[in-house]
C-alpha cells in the first residue's frame, strides 16, 4: 500500500519519542511505499508565538531567552536521538543552517519590533522545519534512505491568505507528484514537515494551528495514497472522553461526515479542513496511536459499512463556555438585529459558537468561548444597549453537549431519548440547537451538570456496548 503516516507534536516530544517514531515507519516501509508527515516538537510552535507575542511587547531579553531555549532543545534532541557520528555531523550541521536562518528572522523583527501576518508565517513554519530533520536522520541512523523536505520544498503552493491559508491544489498536485514521486520510486523515504507551504511568489504561508493534518490530507490526494495515518497521543475516535466517562469505547468506523463534526466538537482535534482533500478521492484515514501500534484505531471511511451505521455513536461536551442573552421585548423583530449583533461580535474578533432564538423574537442566545465572553458582552452592551436590545445577561460556566451520528438523520424520537437522559439527572437544558444535517443534536446545560448529563446520554444509547 501506498500510506502518509502523520505523527503528532507529542509523538516527537523527546529523543525516544523520535527514535520510536522512526523504528514505527521503518517497520511499515518493510511491505508499504510510505510518506511521512510530522507536527513539530511538542511545545514548538507555542514558543515560536510567544516569541512574536515578546517582540510585538519590546521585550528583547525575553525574545532572546525563548529562542534559546527553542535553539538548544533541538540541539540536544539532535545529539540524544542519533547514534551514528557521521549521520550526527549532517544532521547538526543541516540544523545550524536552519537556525542562522530563524536567529537572523529573529533579529530583522526585534528591530522592526512589530510582525506581520507574513513574518508571522515565516517564523512559525521553523518547528517543523527543524522536527522533519530530526526524523529523517533518525531514519537514516537505522539505516532506511529519507530525505526531510519543507512544505515549500515538497511544492505545497497556496494562496496568501498568510495564518490560514489554502491550496491551490492543481499546481501543488503537479509538483508534489514530481518531487515525492522520484523519492518514492528510488525508495527513499520522504520526511515532510507539516503546517506550511509557500505562496506563488515564494512566500511562507501556514493553514493554521493544527494544520499538519491537512497537509498530510493535501499529500495523500497529490500521491493517491490508499490510506492515511493520523498518528497521536490517542488510541482513535470515542464514544466519549474517557475522562468524563468511565466505559468509552474506541469506533471502530466512521463517516467522513461524523468525523467533522466529532473534531469540530473536540473529541480529537483535527484541523477542520482536513478532510477536503479527501472528498474527492475517497481516501480512507485512519486515526491511531503512536504509542500502542498493536492498536488499528478508528477508520474514517467516506461510506462506513452497514454495520457501523448507528444512530448516536458519540457523545461529546466542549466546557468551559459562556453564554449571553439578550432580550429587549419586541425590539427584535425589527430586520437586520441579527446582522448588527453578529458585525459588533465580528468586529471584536469573536467567533459564536452557537445561536438560538425563539419565534417570538423576545430573545437571542449565544455562545462564545470563555475567554471571549467579557469583550464580546462590553462589545454588545456599548453598540446595541438601549437601542436594539433591552437586557444582556451573562453566564460564565456552561458546556455544550452534543450527540454525534450519522443515524440520527430521520429517525424518530433520538431528541426524546436526549432529554429523557437529562432529565433524569434532574438537569435543566439552556439552549437546544440542531443543524439541518442532522448528524448532531447539540444543547447547552450548567458546566457543573455536564458530567453527569455526558454519562447519563452514554448509558441511554448503549455506546459502551457499540461493536
Ligand atoms: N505545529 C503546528 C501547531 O501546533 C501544526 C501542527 O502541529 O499540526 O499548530
Ligand atoms: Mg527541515
Amino acid at each position: 500500500m501506498r500510506l502518509v503516516l502523520k505523527f503528532g507534536g507529542t509523538s516527537l516530544s523527546s529523543p525516544n519519542h523520535i527514535r520510536n517514531v522512526a523504528k514505527i515507519v521503518a517497520s511499515f516501509s518493510k511491505d508499504n511505499e510510505i510518506v511521512v508527515v510530522c507536527s513539530a516538537v511538542d511545545g514548538t510552535t507555542d514558543d515560536l508565538l510567544t516569541i512574536s507575542r515578546l517582540i510585538e511587547q519590546k521585550k528583547k531579553d525575553d525574545v532572546t531567552k525563548v529562542l534559546n531555549n527553542v535553539i538548544k532543545k533541538h540541539k540536544q534532541f539532535a545529539n540524544q536521538t542519533v547514534k551514528n557520528s557521521a549521520i550526527k555531523k549532517q544532521l547538526l550541521q543541516k540544523l545550524n543552517t536552519d537556525v542562522s536562518e530563524l536567529k537572523e528572522l529573529v533579529r530583522g523583527l526585534t528591530l522592526l519590533k512589530e510582525v506581520s501576518a507574513r513574518s508571522l508565517d515565516y517564523l512559525i513554519s521553523f518547528g517543523e522545519r527543524l522536527s522533519d530533520d530530526l526524523v529523517s536522520f533518525a531514519l537514516q541512523d537505522i539505516k532506511k534512505k529519507s530525505t526531510a523536505l519543507n512544505g515549500k520544498e515538497v511544492g505545497i503552493v497556496t494562496d496568501s491568505n498568510f495564518g490560514e491559508s489554502r491550496p491551490l491544489m492543481d499546481t501543488t498536485r503537479i509538483r508534489i507528484s514530481k518531487t515525492l514521486g522520484s523519492l518514492l520510486a528510488k525508495k527513499i523515504i520522504p520526511v515532510v514537515g507539516g503546517f506550511a507551504g509557500a505562496d506563488q511568489h515564494g512566500n511562507i504561508t501556514t493553514f493554521g494551528r493544527g494544520g499538519s493534518d491537512y497537509t498530510a490530507t493535501i499529500i495523500a490526494s497529490c500521491i493517491n495514497a490508499d490510506e492515511i495515518w493520523l498518528m497521536s497521543d490517542v488510541d482513535g475516535l470515542m464514544t466519549a472522553d474517557p475522562k468524563l466517562v468511565k466505559n468509552a469505547k474506541l469506533l471502530k468506523e466512521v463517516s467522513y461526515a461524523e468525523a467533522i463534526e466529532m473534531a469540530q466538537f473536540g473529541a480529537k482535534q483535527i484541523h477542520p479542513r482536513t478532510f477536503e482533500p479527501l472528498f474527492h478521492k475517497k481516501i480512507p484515514m485512519r486515526i491511531r496511536s503512536t504509542f500502542d501500534v498493536k492498536n488499528i484505531g478508528t477508520i474514517v471511511t467516506p461510506s462506513p459499512s452497514a454495520a457501523t451505521k448507528k444512530t448516536v455513536k458519540c457523545v461529546s461536551a466542549i466546557r468551559n463556555i459562556g453564554l449571553i442573552d439578550l432580550s429587549g421585548g419586541i425590539m427584535f423583530a425589527a430586520p437586520g438585529t441579527a446582522a448588527k449583533i453578529f458585525t459588533t461580535l465580528a468586529e471584536k474578533n469573536v467567533n459564536v459558537m452557537m445561536v438560538s432564538s425563539n419565534p417570538s423574537e423576545s430573545s437571542v442566545s449565544l455562545l462564545v468561548k470563555r475567554p471571549d465572553l467579557e469583550k464580546a458582552a462590553n462589545a454588545l452592551e456599548m453598540n446595541l444597549l438601549g437601542q436594539t436590545v433591552k437586557k444582556v445577561d451573562v453566564t460564565p460556566g456552561v458546556s455544550i453537549i452534543a450527540v454525534i451520528g450519522s443515524g440520527m438523520r430521520g429517525t424518530v424520537g433520538v431528541a426524546s431519548k436526549v432529554f429523557s437522559a437529562a432529565q433524569k439527572k434532574n438537569v435543566n437544558v439552556i439552549m437546544i440547537a440542531q443543524g439541518s444535517s442532522e448528524l448532531n443534536l447539540a444543547f447547552v446545560v450548567k458546566d457543573s451538570d455536564c458530567k453527569a448529563v455526558v454519562q447519563s446520554l452514554h448509558d441511554e444509547f448503549k455506546l459502551d456496548k457499540i461493536r
